[in-house]
């Protein structure tokens, strides 16, 4: 299975293409969107691969700065990359340039902060943003390389710079590619998508200061159109309860149900769940002791890319052990979230 590091699903933007209680601008904007999405994803998988070879090939990465530089661009309805620059983002008076900066600035600083990483590649990479990408686009990605947003059709979804944890959830996919590398099939599928999860909400959860009683652990839920929420769908995936009726996209629970062929937008469920019960048993802010846990095993042991989740369910516990010998709740918690999955 090719590498897909959109948001949205292929297959549900497959079935709200064929979704006869849509308009038919609407359903075209949802092909179009599969089709071009299909071209993108070639681009992030020979990008992956290149991270790959230049990483075994290159004597030692260089630091290029001591944070990242932060760009966006302006694709103006185009689907041209990356677009236009945009010379002052910070204080645009468009709305999702403005937010494409600061959102990205503020998951640097999150990186930086809480897990004391120099941006993606932990070597100061510049951060790069398009958005306005093509005509009403569907979807946001991490094409390898930058991100890209685009508009939504403001029917199902609305300007993909909105979701927070969207733009946490695609910077993680970079940060996966330069660490962990997982594969974007079977369990390492699953993994790698839970991991962009797992971190997009926890930057949400950051930026609000919400302790995990607080969070409501959704994905997607700011970026949800007024279309969609009629249909009492208000969000993508929902961590603490994956098979939820309110999700776009419901997913499995248990590890069992996990097939080989899954999407990993699906195959995620479990994993999800797992990070989000440990959070919840544990309580205080999700970051502070099951984030460090999740991010230490994501990045403190060099490339995976076939990594199982039974796999990663050992790392974690042995991590919990490692970083807070002196803490049996968190080996607990960590325990109690694999255990809710069958692992
Ligand atoms: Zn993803």
């Amino acid at each position: 299975m090719p590498c897909s590091c959109f948001i949205i699903p292929n297959d549900v933007l497959t079935r709200l293409s064929q979704d006869k209680k849509l308009s038919a601008p609407q359903r075209k904007r949802m092909v179009d969107t599969v089709e071009i999405s299909h071209e993108l994803r070639e681009l992030r998988t020979q990008a992956t691969r290149l991270t790959r070879v230049a990483a075994t090939r290159a004597g030692g990465l260089v630091t290029l700065a001591a944070a990242p530089a932060i760009t966006v661009y302006d694709c103006r309805h185009t689907q041209t990359l990356p677009g236009t620059p945009v010379p002052r983002p910070k204080t645009s008076s468009d709305g999702s340039v403005k937010r494409a900066f600061n959102e990205t600035a503020r998951v640097a600083k999150f990186y930086q902060q809480i897990f004391n990483r120099n941006s993606i590649d932990d070597h100061g990479m510049t951060m790069m943003s398009s958005a306005h990408f093509g005509e009403k686009y569907n979807n946001a990605m991490w094409n390898g390389s930058q991100m890209v947003y685009g508009d939504g059709d403001g029917s199902i979804f609305v300007d993909f710079t909105r979701g927070s944890d969207v733009i946490g959830h695609e910077l993680t996919h970079g940060v996966t590619q330069h660490s962990l590398q997982l594969a974007y099939s079977g369990d390492a599928g699953g993994l790698n998508e839970s991991m962009s999860d797992c971190f997009g909400s926890m930057f949400r959860q950051w930026e609000k200061k919400q302790t995990v009683n607080k969070a409501d652990w959704l994905i997607g839920r700011d970026i949800m159109g007024p279309a969609a929420r009629k249909r009492g769908l208000t969000c993508l995936r929902d961590m603490a309860n994956p098979a939820a009726k309110h999700c776009l996209a419901p997913q499995p629970t248990k590890y069992s149900q996990v097939t080989p062929g899954m999407d990993p937008h699906y195959s995620s469920g479990p994993p999800n769940l797992a990070f989000c019960t440990a959070c919840v048993t544990l309580g205080g802010y999700s970051w502070a002791k099951i984030g460090q846990v999740w991010y230490h095993s994501l990045t403190g042991f060099g490339a995976s890319p076939n990594m199982t989740m039974p796999a990663f369910a050992a790392r974690t516990r042995q991590g919990a052990r490692t970083l807070y010998p002196g803490d049996a709740a968190v080996f607990s918690a960590v325990d109690a979230g694999w255990k809710k999955v069958g692992l």
